[in-house]
């Protein structure tokens, strides 16, 4: 009798370990980050703000071409009470979930939108806290300064993210390069730009056609892994300016345009997952 208790009480000892070491290996390893990540890492080297994405490395494209059709729709710079409740309410009527590249600045300002966002199932990545470029691109530990406090103002609200994203697509210097490896991150930037992070007005048409035109590009290149830019806010924009004005009009438009881009991943056989 005792012997069996001793053997039971042994096999749940055995199954709590197995358990923890999987939670840890899925704690520290970025789940679907890896094969993205080596894009980003092509990407960063050749991101030009305003132009599309090209992955040239053979390897990599070797890579992505094994992996079934996924896409990850990624939202920088919200939250933000004018757009992101109606992009979170497409998301939900679509079954959909996305990731959010949320800024430290918005967040305090919206704090109510990312618990949102968090309780419908969505993921986060670190967009820096507070977008302003000539502060955190004043040198590299500025930038990685101002991670580390959007990433404690993340944690504070119980978030932990591996993923991380340069505003604007800035190149990364090997001091920060080295700063994200120890600390497990990632930096991933995109390989579909919708357009909508132009510095002018820009209807919903224009957005859709730009994204059918970037996805025709990376299937023709059978390209599987698609990373979309969109935004859910204007973080780091001066709120008088014409640029706000006009990137305005655009957020309106990705409103407008997000359904018809969710469908046209959908009927292209596309899985929607998220980055973490
Ligand atoms: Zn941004």
């Amino acid at each position: 009798m005792k012997k069996s208790i001793l053997a039971a009480i042994t096999v749940i000892i055995c199954l709590l370990a197995l358990n923890i070491a999987v939670i840890n290996i899925v704690a520290k390893k970025p789940t679907v980050t890896s094969t993205i990540a080596s894009t980003s890492q092509i990407t960063d080297t050749q991101h030009q703000l305003g132009q599309n994405q090209n992955v040239s490395n053979a390897n990599i494209q070797n890579e992505l071409k094994l992996k079934r059709k996924t896409v990850y729709l990624t939202f920088d710079d919200g939250p933000n009470k004018k757009w992101t409740p109606t992009i979170l309410s497409i998301l939900a009527a679509n079954h959909v979930k996305a990731t959010f590249f949320v800024v430290g600045t918005a967040i305090e300002k919206n704090p109510e939108l990312l618990e949102r966002e968090k309780r419908e199932g969505h993921a986060f990545g670190n967009h820096s806290y507070d977008h302003i470029y000539r502060e955190i691109y004043a040198s590299p530990q500025a930038y990685i300064d101002s991670l580390k406090k959007n990433d404690a103002l993340l944690k504070s609200k119980n978030i932990t993210t591996f993923v991380t994203r340069p505003p604007g697509g800035h190149r990364l210097d090997p001091e920060t390069k080295k700063w994200l490896r120890e600390n497990h991150m990632k930096s991933i930037l995109w390989n579909l730009w919708t357009g909508d992070g132009d510095k002018i007005a820009h209807d919903s048409q224009f957005l859709v056609d730009t994204t059918q035109s970037g996805l025709s590009n990376l299937e023709d290149r059978d390209m599987n892994q698609v990373v979309v830019l969109m935004h859910d806010g204007l973080a780091g924009v001066p709120r008088n300016s014409k640029i706000y004005k006009d990137m305005s009009i655009t957020r309106e438009a990705d409103l407008e345009a997000l359904p018809i881009i969710i469908r046209m991943f959908k009927q292209n056989g596309y899985t929607f997952e998220v980055l973490k």
